[in-house]
């Protein structure tokens, strides 16, 4: 069964991976949708914060070449508030400290260089992961995954189909190799189940190298603890929900990220997880509430705007719950700030 270009249409991943990448590569995504690092700055310190313990704790030489890493960077406003961070509290870490972007939109590249044009730490470019240059890493990712093609599989009375699309329309396709973490979830007629082999390549792709050397990566996204049977493809323009499969490269297509297979990838590559968790408590562990109140006290006039932001970012009926953060750790890292407990999984 071919991908694209067949009788039946374009399968959905590909569809999707062709629509972000033309969404991305055209628009402004940020006239769509808000994401943490744009709500509060407070997002950025800590995780900067995070990232310092991260790379005191990491078992190499002080002064080697760690390698700061962040998959789809957006505006790049995480980054700078990150580096400000290290700068100010923890400035031995920019010590052979390089920035990699790992970001294919020319567009939003230079919105990142712009950003960080005096953050003064090397930066560079790359389309994948494997373009950076070995060496210890910490990665950051915040809403990568779910911008990654996902396949829908549909369960019917007398096997499975996948979605394709056609002409803006869903079309069905029998479908012979179904993968085995579909047919493990769906039972009844009707149950939609979506699998991102994409956002799993990436993962397996981290922790591979987390395996080989030291380093920690943090994904943080909205997404599911467990892999569970429903759809969850959305798609927006202009802040308001559309069909997702209007004229590709017009609205952004994303998906709720299956946290429990990106954590499965991860061990089956020999990485340890920690997580998920909420991001509101992983924010709270790394000491967001603390960092609103002593912004408030330096700057009151702005304590309501702090405070709201400080509340979208970690209260449970907002970001808190919904936002999962996961992190994955070569196997002689001892700790991941902000997470208490190692993922169960049979590799560890
Ligand atoms: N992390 C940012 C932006 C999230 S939007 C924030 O929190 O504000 C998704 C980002 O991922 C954009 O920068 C987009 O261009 C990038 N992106 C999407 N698909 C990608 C891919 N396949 N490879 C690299 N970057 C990608």
């Amino acid at each position: 069964m071919s991908v694209s270009g067949s009788q039946g249409g374009e399968r959905l991943d590909a569809f999707m991976g062709r629509a972000n990448a033309a969404y991305y590569a055209r628009l402004d995504p940020f006239a769509d949708f808000v994401t943490a690092p744009e709500i509060s700055q407070i997002f950025g310190e800590v995780l900067g914060a995070w990232c310092a313990v991260v790379m005191r704790g990491l078992p190499v030489a002080p002064g080697s070449s760690v390698r700061l890493v962040e998959a789809g960077p957006g505006r790049g406003t995480l980054m700078a508030d990150m580096l400000r961070v290290l700068a100010r509290l923890a400035p031995d870490c920019l010590t052979g400290l390089s920035v990699h972007l790992i970001e294919t939109s020319t567009r939003l590249r230079k919105a990142q260089g712009e950003a960080l044009a005096q953050c003064g730490v090397s930066v560079c470019w790359h389309d994948v992961l494997s373009d950076v240059p070995p060496g210890p890493m910490v990665l950051v990712a915040n809403e990568f995954l779910d911008a990654l093609p996902i396949r829908q599989f549909v369960r019917t009375e007398t096997g499975w189909q996948e979605r394709f699309v056609q002409n803006g329309q869903w079309s069905l396709l029998e479908c012979a190799d179904v993968p085995p973490e579909v047919t493990g979830r769906g039972e009844v007629a009707g149950d939609v189940v979506e699998i991102s082999p994409a956002s799993a390549g990436f993962v397996r792709d981290v922790a591979e190298r987390l395996r080989r050397e030291p380093g920690v990566a943090l994904f943080i996204d909205y997404g599911t603890a467990t892999s569970c049977v429903g759809e969850s493809l959305q798609a927006l323009r202009q802040g308001r929900p559309v069909s997702a499969l209007v004229e590709a490269g017009t609205a952004d297509v994303t998906a709720h990220v299956d946290f429990a297979s990106m954590a499965r990838a991860a061990q089956e590559a020999g990485a340890v997880c920690y997580g998920p968790d909420g991001q509101g408590d992983l924010l709270r562990a790394l000491g967001a509430v603390q960092r609103a109140e002593a912004l408030c006290r330096s700057a009151p006039e702005q304590a309501g705007a702090l405070r709201s932001g400080l509340d979208r970012l970690i209260g449970p009926d907002r970001m808190g719950r919904l936002f999962k953060a996961l992190a994955i750790a070569s196997p002689e890292v001892a700790t991941v700030p902000g997470f208490s407990e190692k993922t169960a999984g049979e590799q560890q």
